[in-house]
């Protein structure tokens, strides 16, 4: 395959395209393969948000989508999770926010705080948004959660644009593949920005994937036994952190977060960010176990 590389193939994508297809129950038209899913993401914020037409985002959220919405000019909405309803999306809030928004950006489970909004609550938003807005669901970290996917909103034709990267339970974030599955209408506004030509490390590693049935449920165990380790360890040192089904938390450090990240790093351990409206939290991403190992004892030795 890498002996291809040297050349320009147009048709590398296609493989996956069919197999995503397949999976998710929508027709090929409704799937479009990119290099990973921040070109999509940026794209789909550029195309269907403007200075007149809001981005709407969690807070906190993952923020590429905001950075898209800043340059284009567009007002950035930031609706805080519900800490009542263990930090899901507020997606009441999220449908009010802003009756001409051009986006809404979901991602389920939500980066950083590795929580879950129910499909239930999902499907409510995209009944009852705005008319003419459309809702983004990213599912980078659905996998790792073995929460439900969001196609079926697609299949039945709904304002809904599915994110999918190969990046996360798939560990091929450095190979690139990603997908967009929503209407053809809307591909195509996503799609004027960008090129059709990909990998060819990245396809046929996707491909793979795809058809390796043993690999997410691997992997989501794998993650899920390191990341229960670390939960159980912090909840022994009574540290105060929100429980996540993903691959990333948040610790409360109850003092300035990057203080801790800082001291942290002294220690050769380099942890995650703060989110501006959360200023003592800091993103942990669950690594190996003998990574995480690493990761109590440095944390352990600042937090004292
Ligand atoms: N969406 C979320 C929520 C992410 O956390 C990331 C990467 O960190 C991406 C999308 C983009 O990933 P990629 O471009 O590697 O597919």
């Amino acid at each position: 395959m890498v002996d291809f590389g040297g050349r320009y193939r147009y048709s590398e994508g296609d493989k996956v395209q069919q197999l995503l297809s397949e999976q998710e129950g929508v027709k090929l038209s409704y799937v479009r393969i990119y290099a990973g899913s921040s070109g999509p993401l940026h794209q789909a914020v550029l195309a269907f948000t403007s200075p007149d037409r809001p981005f709407v985002t969690a807070d906190p959220g993952y923020e590429a989508g905001e950075r898209a919405a800043k340059f284009i000019g567009a007002k950035v909405i930031r609706v805080p999770l519900l800490k009542d309803r263990k930090y899901a999306h507020d997606v009441k809030g999220m449908a009010a926010a802003s009756a001409n928004a051009g986006l809404i950006y979901l991602c389920n489970p939500n980066n950083p705080t590795g929580t879950v909004t129910p499909q239930s609550e999902i499907e409510w938003l995209v009944a009852n948004k705005p008319k003419g807005t459309i809702v983004m669901i990213d599912e980078a970290y659905t996998h790792i959660s073995g929460e439900p996917f969001n196609s079926h909103l697609v299949a039945a034709d709904k304002d809904v644009v599915i994110l999918r990267t190969f990046s996360k339970i798939y560990g091929m974030a450095g190979l690139r593949a990603g997908a967009a599955i929503a209407r053809p209408d809307l591909l195509e506004k996503i799609q004027s920005f960008s090129s059709t030509m990909m990998p060819i490390t990245g396809m046929a590693a996707a491909s793979a994937s795809l058809q390796a049935k043993y690999v997410v449920p691997e992997r989501r165990k794998a993650i899920g036994n390191v990341r229960e380790d670390v939960f159980s360890f912090l909840g022994k040192h009574n540290f105060t952190f929100i429980p996540s089904v993903s691959n990333c938390f948040m610790i409360d450090v109850k003092q300035p977060g990057g203080e801790i990240i800082r001291a942290m790093q002294q220690e050769k351990v380099f942890i995650g960010r703060v989110w501006p409206s959360w200023p003592t939290h800091v993103r942990v991403t669950v690594g190996t176990q003998e990574e995480m190992d690493k990761f109590k004892t440095a944390f352990l030795k600042v937090m004292a």
